[in-house]
C-alpha cells in the first residue's frame, strides 16, 4: 500500500448528507471495530434543523438491507411515513397499475431532512466532528516534502489525509475541486443533468387514502408538455409531493402540468397563485476522474446515478461506504481507489442500459410505450419489467435482458393476431376461473366501480395488492377473452371477534353486463373448494342488512345468519 489511512490520520468528508454521512459511518465503525483511530471531520453548510435537500423522499429496495448489513442501521419507524406499494405508470395513450409481486424489501417515503438529520446524528454519535459550515476553497499540497489537502471554510481550517467530495451538484464546490485538481487528477463534474422541480401540497382527512392510495403516481412524457421527461405525484404522511424533471423543462412547464386532467384528479383544491415550486438537479452522466490522490467522490458528485429512476439515496450511501472501505483497505492514492470504482461497477454498467430506454422513452413513438403498456396487462413477463424499472428494482440490464427472450417476442406477436381476430362478448362456455393477480387490480377496481356507482378510492388498490400477498390462492377471478368480468377475494382466517379458523368471503363483484350468467356462483363455487382442501369448515361473510337483494344471493348459497352483530358510534 503506498499511501495507507494511518492511526491518527484526517479524513475531511465535505457535505454531510447521505453520502458524506454514510462515508463516515463506515469509516467510523470498522475503526472501531478493528481498534484503529482516525479523525473524521464533516463539513455541513446546512442546520437540518432549519434547511433541507430538496427531495422527494422515496426510499426504494435494497435500501432497508444496505442499511442494515453495510451500515448495522434500522431506520427509526418514525421517520417512515408511508409505505409504497406500487405504481399508476401513465404513458402517452394508455396507464396501468404496476404492484410489485416479487419485492423482497419495501419502498418507503420519508421526510428527506428528518432522514439526513438521522444519518448526520449517527455520524456524530460514532464520533465524527460536525462542523457547520460551507467549504470555500481546496488545496492539494505537494512540494517541499509536504503531501497533504487543505481545506477553508467560512471560519475553519483544516489540514488532512485526504478529502471525501459528498456536496451532490453543488456548483461552488464542483468548480473548487475541479480547480484544485487542475494539475493532478483532473476532475470534472457529471457533464450531463436532469433539471427538476418540486412542488408540495398539504391535504387533510382521508385525501390521500381516497385519491392517492399508498400508489406513486407516475407520468412519461405527457403529450401536451414535451419538455417533461417525467412527472410523479407520491403520497407521502400528511401531504403529497409533485415533481417534474427534463433537460429543458421549466416551471411553466411544472404550471401547465398541475393543470393536467389526470394530475389534478390527485391534488387537493388550490389556487396557482399559492403553490411554490423549489428547483434543484439530478446527474445522468457519470464525472470524469471521480478519484485522484488524496481525494475521492461519492453521491451526486459521481454522477454514478442511472438514468430515469435514479434512487439516488441508494447510490449515495452505497457510493459513501465503498469509498470508506477503499480507504481503510487499499489507502489513499490514485491506485487504491481504482478499487473503489472496480466496486460500484454494477452502478457504472448500467448506466448505458438506461441510457437507452432513456432515450426509447424520450424519442421513440409514443405507440411504442402505449403498446408496452398495454402489452403489460396480459403478459407478467412484460409487466414485471414494467413494474422493475419503474421502481428501480432491477438493473437495466436485466431488464433488457429479461425482455429479449424468444418465448416473448413470440407472445407479442401471437397477441398482435390474436387481437385482429378478436371476438367479441363471450357464451358461458367461455368462462375461466383463475387466480387473481396484480396486474388484475385495475378491472378489479373498475367492476367495483361500475357496481356500485361510486368513485374508487385509491387505497383499495393496496388492499387489494394485501390480500393478494396474504392469500393468493383465495382470490380469483372469472375471465372471458382474456377479460376479467368477475373477482372474488376470501381469506383463511379466525382470531378477530374470537372468532374460530373460518374460510372467508371478503368482496366479491361481477361486471353488471356479464351478471345473471352464474358467473358470481362459479367464483363462489371454487373459493369453496380452496377452503375444502384446507381444511376449513366453516364460511364467513358479511353483509348489510337491509341489502335484501344480496342476503337472498347468500341464501341461495346456503348461508344462515350468524351470532355476531356489529357495533357503530360516530365520531364527531
Ligand atoms: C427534486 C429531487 C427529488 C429527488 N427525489 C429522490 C427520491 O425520492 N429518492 C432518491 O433516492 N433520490 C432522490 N433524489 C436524488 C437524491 O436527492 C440525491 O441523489 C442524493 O441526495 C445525493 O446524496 P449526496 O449525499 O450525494 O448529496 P446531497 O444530498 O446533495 O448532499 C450534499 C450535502 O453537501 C452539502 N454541501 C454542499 N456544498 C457544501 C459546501 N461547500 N460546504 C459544506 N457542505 C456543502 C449540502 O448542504 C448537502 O447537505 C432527488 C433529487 C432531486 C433533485
Amino acid at each position: 500500500m503506498r499511501l495507507p489511512l494511518k492511526d491518527n490520520s484526517t479524513v475531511a468528508i465535505i457535505g454531510g448528507g447521505p453520502g458524506g454521512a454514510s462515508c463516515a459511518i463506515k469509516l467510523l465503525k470498522e475503526c472501531k471495530r478493528t481498534g484503529r483511530k482516525i479523525r473524521v471531520v464533516i463539513f455541513e453548510g446546512k442546520d437540518f434543523d432549519h434547511h433541507f435537500n430538496q427531495c422527494v423522499g422515496v426510499l426504494s429496495p435494497p435500501f432497508q438491507s444496505i442499511l442494515e448489513n453495510d451500515l448495522g442501521l434500522i431506520l427509526p419507524t418514525e421517520l417512515i411515513k408511508r409505505q409504497i406499494y406500487g405504481y399508476r405508470l401513465h404513458g402517452p395513450g394508455e396507464e396501468i397499475l404496476l404492484i410489485g409481486q416479487h419485492s423482497l424489501e419495501p419502498t418507503y417515503t420519508v421526510r428527506r431532512v428528518q432522514f439526513d438529520k438521522y444519518l448526520l446524528d449517527c455520524a456524530g454519535e460514532l464520533g465524527a466532528e460536525i462542523l457547520k459550515t460551507r467549504v470555500s476553497y481546496l488545496e492539494f499540497i505537494r512540494s517541499n516534502g509536504m503531501d497533504e489537502v487543505r481545506i477553508y471554510s467560512e471560519n475553519t481550517y483544516l489540514k488532512a489525509d485526504v478529502v471525501v467530495g459528498a456536496f451532490g451538484l453543488d456548483e461552488m464546490m464542483l468548480s473548487v475541486l475541479e480547480d484544485a485538481t487542475k494539475s493532478d487528477g483532473h476532475y470534472s463534474r457529471p457533464p450531463k443533468v436532469l433539471k427538476t422541480y418540486i412542488a408540495k401540497f398539504h391535504t387533510t382527512g382521508g385525501f390521500i387514502r381516497q385519491k392517492l392510495g399508498n400508489i406513486i403516481y407516475a407520468y412519461l412524457k405527457p403529450v401536451s408538455i414535451p419538455n417533461i421527461e417525467f412527472g410523479a405525484i407520491t403520497p407521502k404522511g400528511d401531504h403529497v409531493i409533485i415533481n417534474i424533471a427534463g433537460e429543458k423543462v421549466t416551471s411553466p412547464d411544472m404550471d401547465a402540468f398541475l393543470l393536467l386532467p389526470q394530475v389534478r384528479e390527485h391534488l387537493p383544491e388550490f389556487e396557482s397563485e399559492n403553490v411554490s415550486y423549489f428547483e434543484g438537479r439530478f446527474p445522468t452522466a457519470p464525472a470524469k476522474n471521480p478519484f485522484g490522490h488524496r481525494y475521492v467522490t461519492v453521491g451526486d458528485t459521481t454522477g454514478w446515478m442511472r438514468p430515469f429512476k435514479g434512487k439516488g439515496i441508494n447510490v449515495a450511501i452505497v457510493t459513501g461506504i465503498r469509498a470508506a472501505e477503499t480507504m481503510l483497505k487499499y489507502g489513499l492514492d490514485k491506485e487504491a481507489f481504482k478499487n473503489y470504482a472496480e466496486s460500484c461497477r454494477e452502478l457504472l454498467s448500467d448506466y448505458i442500459y438506461g441510457t437507452g430506454v432513456r432515450l426509447l422513452c424520450n424519442y421513440g413513438p409514443a405507440f411504442v410505450l402505449d403498446h408496452l403498456i398495454e402489452r403489460a396487462k396480459t403478459t407478467p413477463l412484460v409487466y414485471e419489467s414494467l413494474y422493475n424499472s419503474v421502481s428501480g428494482q432491477e438493473s437495466y440490464k436485466n431488464i433488457i435482458k429479461s425482455m429479449l427472450r424468444p418465448v416473448l417476442i413470440k407472445k407479442m406477436a401471437q397477441g398482435i393476431i390474436k387481437n385482429y381476430f378478436h371476438k367479441k362478448g363471450g357464451r358461458m362456455s367461455d368462462v375461466k376461473i383463475r387466480k387473481l393477480t396484480t396486474r388484475d387490480i385495475d378491472a378489479v377496481m373498475k367492476i367495483d366501480e361500475k357496481i356500485t356507482g361510486k368513485p374508487q378510492e385509491a387505497y383499495w388498490a393496496g388492499k387489494i395488492a394485501s390480500y393478494l400477498s396474504r392469500e393468493p390462492e383465495a382470490c380469483l377471478a372469472a375471465e372471458i377473452d382474456g377479460k376479467v368480468v368477475g373477482f372474488i377475494l376470501g381469506d383463511i382466517r379466525g382470531w378477530e371477534y374470537t372468532i374460530p379458523l373460518c374460510g372467508w368471503i371478503d368482496i366479491m363483484g361481477v361486471d353488471i353486463s356479464y351478471q345473471g350468467k352464474g358467473i358470481g356462483k362459479m367464483l363462489v363455487e371454487s373459493l369453496f373448494d380452496f377452503f375444502r382442501k384446507n381444511g376449513v369448515e366453516t364460511v364467513v361473510t358479511v353483509v348489510n342488512w337491509n341489502d335484501g337483494d344480496l342476503i337472498d344471493y347468500f341464501h341461495t348459497h346456503g348461508f344462515k345468519r350468524g351470532e355476531y352483530i356489529n357495533l357503530v358510534k360516530k365520531l364527531n
